[in-house]
């Protein structure tokens, strides 16, 4: 499997360290307010190539952090805590907020079949552990205390920007405007390893440390989550684009600085999902929430199946009119697969290995999702039975996460309640192109009901509205009969 690596700016073959596991580390989210659907795509994207990793036989071990300290609302160690801010907003302690958007995100996480990371950290439960890392780093030099905080000294780096084809603006932490610089550091990208003394006194949470009492810097966090579950070696470690100039940056510094080698082997790097006015983000406000879709009558899956559709280095706009074409994408694919009918024949191993190469084909290439999801659609062209076209289907749905057949399933079983609701009226609603639909069908048998009611309005007001979603109808004697227009 190729895989784009940001460290080498190179597509590169992916060899994992161990035969017997792979290690991977996602920077989990900021639990300060919602996750949106911008933080959501990184996450899905991350998801697929865990699930792709481990549908090629990899034993995939991956590890979240829960930022609930330390993520300052700029990047650069300026400004106050997000959680704080978050707390103030709602009249809620800082770990009440944490509690409630954790389960929030991962509530969101099941909705779009993001699978759980095998270990989730909260950053406020390892505070040892970046003492321990933050003592190593002074002791040998690579850290200093400067007006009651600790620095990580950058110029004891031979190569500090790792990620260096970012442009010279986000490259300016320091002196980014608006951000005053911090005086107490030595060079302009040195980086706050744990705060006794910031412009915001009022932080909530704070703990003893060597060096006073405070808070841990955010970075330290991921570096230190890591190693606890995941040793002394990594293989994979994800996040979003922005998260790779300072965050990600910061992290291979210290953690190389103390573990004195090689540290992270691969960086996945999803780019950004914007709207119409720019970057998605939380602090502007005004963004778009899983439960935003559910209320709008979206899929969430819709919008998983949007995202797969691009390219997961490629910056995304998000649109509604895009998100509605994704949403009946997404609902003729699973159409399409109650259409076919479970043990219609014998497995064609033949032809399962010729789709399965055509998948594997696209995935193998740093991910061509949306080339895989043309593949769900040769599966129904394919010139074999439906057993081995659901079986197909199936198997390339445990990276895809589109619960197809899950999906399929309630719906044909739905149709067939319905089916049987007419009979029993005396009733045929019948779809011409064989596919079945639960709220077509409520809708023809209110038509009926209509009619029988004399209230001709109700039922020509019925046949318009589906007119509207592209649904003809066809009365006769005892029912009707409906198509798509193709
Ligand atoms: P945060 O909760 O701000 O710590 O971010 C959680 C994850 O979402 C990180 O991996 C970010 O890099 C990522 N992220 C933030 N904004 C976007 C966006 N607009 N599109 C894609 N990923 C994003
Ligand atoms: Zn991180």
């Amino acid at each position: 499997m190729k895989l784009y690596n940001s460290a080498t700016r190179t597509r590169e073959d992916f060899v994992p360290n161990h035969p017997d596991i792979v290690k991977m580390y996602t920077c989990g989210p900021t639990v300060y307010h919602f996750a949106h659907i911008g933080n959501l795509r990184s996450y899905i994207m991350e998801d697929v190539l865990e699930k792709y990793l481990r549908y090629l036989g990899y034993p995939v071990r991956r590890v979240m952090n829960i930022t609930d300290v330390g993520h300052l609302t700029s990047d650069a160690d300026e400004g106050e805590d997000k959680m704080l801010k978050g707390a103030r907003r709602e009249h809620k302690t800082v770990m009440e907020i944490a509690q409630y958007y954790t389960d929030a995100f991962f509530a969101d996480c099941e909705k779009l079949n993001i699978k759980r990371p095998d270990v989730v950290q909260p950053a406020t439960g390892c505070i040892d552990d970046y003492i321990r890392i933050i003592t190593k780093l002074m002791d040998t030099g690579y850290a200093y205390y400067a007006g009651g905080n600790v620095y990580f000294d950058t110029s004891r780096l031979e190569k500090y920007y790792v990620f260096n084809d970012f442009n010279a603006e986000d490259l300016d932490v320091g002196v980014r405007e608006g951000v005053e610089a911090d005086e107490n550091k030595r060079n302009r990208n040195d980086f706050v390893l744990w705060f006794t003394k910031s412009k915001f006194e009022d932080q909530a949470l704070k703990w003893d440390s060597p060096w006073g009492v405070g808070y841990p810097g955010w970075h330290i966090e991921c570096s230190a989550i890591s190693m606890k579950y995941l040793g002394e070696d990594l293989d994979i470690h994800c996040g979003g684009i922005d998260n790779a100039f300072p965050h990600h940056t910061n992290e291979i510094a210290q953690s190389e600085a103390y573990l004195g080698h090689k540290w992270c082997n691969y960086w996945m790097h999803v780019l950004h999902l914007n709207g119409e006015k720019g970057k998605m983000s939380k602090s502007e406000g005004g963004f778009v929430t899983v439960s935003t879709l559910e209320e709008k009558g979206y899929d969430p899956l819709a919008y998983r199946l949007f995202c797969l559709q691009s390219h997961y280095r490629k910056n995304m706009v998000f649109t509604w009119p895009n998100l509605d074409n994704a949403q009946g994408a997404y609902g003729k694919l699973v159409a399409k697969v109650a259409a076919l009918k479970p043990g219609a024949g014998e497995l064609d191993e033949a032809a399962l290995a010729a789709l399965r190469e055509k998948f594997r084909a696209a995935m193998d290439n740093d991910l061509l999702t949306a080339q895989a999801v043309t593949v769900l659609y040769d599966v129904f062209k394919a010139r074999t039975n439906d057993e081995t076209k659901l079986a197909a289907i199936a198997e390339f749905d445990q990276v895809l996460g589109l619960r197809l057949i899950e999906k399929a399933a309630a719906k044909r079983e739905a149709a067939q309640k319905a089916a049987a609701a007419s009979k029993g009226a005396e009733f045929a609603v019948i779809p011409e192109d064989g596919a079945p639909d639960e709220t077509v069908t409520a809708a023809l048998l209110a038509r009926r009901d209509a009619k029988k009611a004399k209230n001709f309005a109700e039922a020509d007001r019925i046949r318009e509205e589906l007119a509207a979603q592209g649904i003809e109808l066809t009365d006769i004697p005892g029912g009707v009969k409906w198509k798509r227009k193709s």
